[in-house]
């Protein structure tokens, strides 16, 4: 089995200005271990803030992302963000379908594939969000779910665009609500995911990170993270905070 680098990464959704992000940015980067024994670690930003954080990020060890990215090339897109756009200011990593991106902006399983190709093609690595709403997890519906969100990006984008992409587990029920999955639930789900890569591809299934969010927070990352397949977190609310998030990040190398 391949060693998988756990990466966090920050969400910090829409949330700051920029008075309360360049200290937040700061705090992050003095507790930051030197070197890459740890975690690889990310934040994703407002889109605004990228270019500030482009130039405080450079020479550390913490890497740019950013939180959506459109289908589009170029062209009649009043407000959106092309791929194109995001790789000229140093982006790493673009989150696409997140649940607050496909409930609330009703984003449809293939636009977010649609996404994830354009930021592959642009030479980012997507970090594919997938998970259930709370009655699916009722329904016993929550692989089907997660099978279909991924079979559709499969399918539109190619397995090998996974090679060097992210997938996150987010239980919609989980995320900001404080109530997390069970390392035993995220688990499973996360076994499965990784199933469902290897049935077009070993490889890849074997070295893709996949993460788990949802209401991770510095006094449970420790548990969820030493799961066999979980890698890493995708982290909202708690990434706010300097402390909170670099205890998160510890709990990996702990976890
Ligand atoms: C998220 O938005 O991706 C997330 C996991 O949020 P939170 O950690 O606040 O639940």
């Amino acid at each position: 089995m391949t060693r998988r680098r756990p990466l966090v990464a920050a969400n910090w959704k829409m949330n700051g200005t920029l008075a309360s992000v360049r200290p937040l940015l700061d705090g992050i980067l003095a507790g930051m271990a030197a070197g890459d024994s740890g975690p690889e670690v990310a934040v994703c930003t407002p889109y605004i803030y990228i270019p500030e954080c482009q130039s405080r990020l450079q020479g550390t060890v913490v890497v740019l992302g950013a939180q959506n990215v459109s289908e589009h090339e170029s062209g009649a897109y009043t407000g959106e963000i092309a791929a194109a756009m995001l790789q000229d200011f140093g982006c790493r990593y673009v989150i696409v379908g997140h649940s607050e991106r496909r409930h609330l902006y009703g984003e449809s399983d293939h636009q977010v594939a649609e996404k994830f190709a354009m930021a592959v093609g642009h030479g980012m690595a997507p970090i594919l969000c997938v998970g259930e709403l709370l009655q699916e997890r009722e329904d016993g519906d929550t692989e089907a779910v997660v099978a279909a969100q991924l079979d559709t990006v499969i399918k539109e984008a190619g397995i090998a665009a996974f090679a060097n992409a992210v997938i996150a587990y987010e239980p919609v029920w989980a995320i900001g609500t404080g109530r997390t999955a069970s390392p035993e639930q995220a688990q499973e789900v996360h076994a499965f995911i990784r199933l469902r890569l290897a049935r077009h591809d070993d490889g890849i299934a074997d070295k893709i990170r996949i993460l788990y969010g949802g209401s991770v927070k510095a006094d449970n990352a420790a548990d969820i993270f030493s799961m066999a397949d979980i890698d890493g977190g995708l982290i909202g609310g708690a990434s706010l905070v300097a402390g909170e998030f670099l205890a998160i990040c510890q709990a990996t190398v702990d976890g």
